[in-house]
């Protein structure tokens, strides 16, 4: 199977601990692109950019086979950009700036050739941009939907339109709270199940993830990481090999779901380990795999 992947592509100000960026390549399209194509998994990335967005930018999608045919160029306005500045504990951070540009009239039209994709990642946007995708597509398998506080909060209907239609959904604890008005996880995934998707991701920063469908749960922790250095991204890198997995094995059953978990998981820790998409960008599929080895030997043990 191959991906359909809705989101923003821009520039990113990222201040950490560790340092401060200039304006650099990010976007969650940008880092889900870059996970997927790891596992050498096709990605079709659907968003929009100014004509400030360096040509070299495309150019390095295209050479780690990132179709870029769905991203549109306007001519005259500014590309997506974001500052994030992380506190100490790199577990929250305040956005700086947030300038949306060309996002702010972004409609995204599907190419004829991309409409029977068959994984649709709805990446973290506005729900009626969400609601017009899946309007377009035809024959996909599978819809994952990623989302967050703001449109919880500002575009409840909409929003329940698009989780109705969505078959995993990937929030991170607070999130699931928000969604479900229910503080315990359990009873918040429940709930959620209710509303439609068959399938319930918790992320929970560096605490790993949950997993719930009808009548199962999955726990994971995240792979250690000494020294993280940037955590912009991993939801989303976690999201682009997550999907990556399904689609290589073309298998939604809940095992496979725990593998690509896993996957998910493993992509995004390399991601944190230096700023932006410097790390993600490079990982190997030999690195990938030597720490996979290495996550099964870190959870595994015999009774
Ligand atoms: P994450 O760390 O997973 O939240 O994703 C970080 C990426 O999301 C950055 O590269 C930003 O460019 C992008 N981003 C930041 N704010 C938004 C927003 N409001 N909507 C969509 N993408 C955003």
């Amino acid at each position: 199977m191959e991906i359909l992947s809705i989101g923003t592509i821009g520039f990113d100000i990222i201040e950490t601990p560790f340092g401060k960026t200039n304006k650099i390549l990010g976007g969650a399209a940008t880092f889900a692109g870059f996970s997927a194509s790891i596992l050498e998994v096709p990605i079709h990335l659907v968003s929009v950019v100014g004509k400030d967005f360096p040509k070299s930018y495309l150019k390095l999608f295209e050479s780690k086979n990132i179709n870029t045919e769905a991203i549109t160029i306007i001519p005259n306005e500014k590309t997506f950009f974001w500052y994030g500045k992380y506190n100490k504990d790199m577990n929250s951070r305040d956005t700086i700036v947030t300038e949306l540009n060309v996002i702010k009239n972004f409609k995204p039209k599907i190419p004829e050739s991309l409409k029977n994709i068959e994984v649709i990642l709805l990446g973290n946007l506005h729900p009626s941009i969400q609601l017009s995708v899946l309007k377009q597509v035809k024959n996909f398998k599978l819809v994952i939907l990623d989302t967050m506080n703001f449109w919880i909060h500002y575009t409840w209907d909409l929003l329940i339109e698009v989780i109705k239609k969505t078959y995993i959904i990937i929030i991170n604890d607070s999130e699931s709270r928000q969604i479900s008005g229910e503080y315990n996880l359990i009873k918040a995934a429940k709930k959620i199940y209710t509303m439609g998707p068959k399938f319930i991701i918790i992320k929970k920063g560096e605490h790993g993830a949950l997993f719930f469908t009808k009548d199962k749960i999955f726990v994971t922790p995240a792979f250690p990481i000494e020294e993280v250095c940037d955590p912009t991204g991993a939801g989303d890198t976690f999201i682009g090999g997550f999907a990556a997995y399904l689609a290589k094995k073309n298998d939604l059953s809940f095992e496979s779901m725990k593998n690509a978990i896993i996957y998910g998981s493993t992509l995004a820790s390399f991601c944190v380990e230096k700023f932006g998409t410097e790390r993600i960008q490079k990982v190997t599929k030999n690195e990938l795999d030597i720490r996979l080895k290495k996550f099964k030997l870190l959870t595994n043990f015999n009774f």
